[in-house]
């Protein structure tokens, strides 16, 4: 039985896990997959104060150490459910079931896919989310950025480093990232754009990605473009499916909790970019760890002492006052 668990270990994550132990709480990490989230997909963070320039994988180590060192338990697991016994949470990750007073859900956000047949399957086998993490493995070759923002314009940046040719495709008539770096970026001799063009359809040989079946969607015209990977980089989407079912989201998949981070149902807390929120950042993941985990701490002695308060959700409660979400 632990004092918090904690869903994911992201900026949110391990800052309201530092802030647990601190105050003397027992607070269990469970992670899927990186230690860091998505921070780490992020080569070079300007705007984390402190660090003038500091790569996402350095600030991750060191949120993480700072954490371990603080005696915060770690379990590698997707979390699956999440259902209340008594006084208990009971959340299961991999078939396991692990106990607590209170759960922070700061499962963040996840690159959304193009939701066409076999992508899954393609996913390392060609298809990739993070040209830091994967780029590498298309030097010399060809790959194509699926995107028109800033994160597409930014992986097209990376791997026009080292891959042969970079082709962009967008859905508009035009890149919707910021006009500087999308200037420059197509003014390097080995990337190019293709507009209003959707992919809809993955070519593949012996189970690798071999090409994109595009659609003008202005002409009709259909046409192959033959490549070795494809980086999707339309946004981001949160990682709540999972809790679709037992927590309130938006008609995005947000969890609805304000700045309290309180979801209204006693010991469920929400933090970092899975909630509704204006400016998605690690220093706004990190603010939410820590307000996250200095409630779920209070809701734990109130459990204790037998008087436990539930803090109200307040996108909730605006929403009654207002008849509309004042977060969005
Ligand atoms: C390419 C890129 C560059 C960025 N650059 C910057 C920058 O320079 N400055 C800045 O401030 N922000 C930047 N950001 C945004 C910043 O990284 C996010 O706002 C921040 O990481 C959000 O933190 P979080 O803890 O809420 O969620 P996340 O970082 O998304 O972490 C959530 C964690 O939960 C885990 N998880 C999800 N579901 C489950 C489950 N079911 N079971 C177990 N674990 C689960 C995930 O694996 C993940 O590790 C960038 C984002 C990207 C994608």
């Amino acid at each position: 039985m632990t004092d918090i668990i904690i869903i994911g270990a992201g900026p949110a994550g391990l800052c309201a896990s530092i802030y647990a132990r601190r105050a003397g709480k027992s607070a269990l990490i469970i992670e899927k997959s990186t230690f860091g989230g998505q921070m780490t997909f992020s080569p070079k963070i300007e705007n984390y104060p402190g660090f003038e320039e500091i790569s996402g994988n350095e600030l991750a180590d060191r949120m993480l150490s700072q954490a371990m060192a603080l005696g915060a338990e770690i379990e590698v697991a997707t979390v699956e459910s999440l259902r209340k016994e008594g006084k208990e949470y009971v959340v299961t990750a991999d078939g396991k079931e692990f106990r607590s007073y209170a759960v922070i859900v700061a499962c963040g956000a996840e690159h959304r896919r193009l939701g066409l047949p076999g992508e899954e399957e393609l996913i390392g086998r060609g298809i990739s989310f993070c040209a830091v993490c994967d780029g590498a493995m298309f030097a010399g070759l060809d790959v194509a950025v699926i995107g028109g923002g800033n994160s597409a314009v930014v992986e097209a940046a990376l791997l026009a480093e080292t891959s042969k040719s970079v082709t962009l495709v967008q859905n508009l008539s035009f890149l919707t990232a910021e006009k500087t770096a999308a200037e420059a970026l197509l003014a390097r001799p080995n990337v190019k754009a293709i507009y209003d063009t959707v992919v809809d359809g993955y070519i593949a040989e012996n189970g690798n990605l071999k090409g994109l079946s595009l659609l003008n969607t202005v002409s009709g015209e259909r046409s192959d473009l033959s490549v070795d990977g494809a980086f999707v980089a339309i946004g981001l989407a949160p990682a709540t499916g999972v809790f679709a079912d037992i927590l309130p989201l938006d008609e995005h998949g947000y969890l609805l909790a304000g700045e309290n981070t309180s979801v209204g149902m006693g010991g469920i807390f929400a933090a970092g970019d899975c909630r509704v929120k204006s400016v998605r950042q690690i220093t706004t993941a990190v603010a939410d760890g820590a307000a996250a985990a200095l409630a779920a701490c209070n809701y734990v002695d109130g459990v204790r002492r037998g008087d436990a308060e539930i803090l109200p959700n307040e996108t909730l409660a605006r929403e009654d006052e207002d008849g509309r979400n004042a977060d969005e």
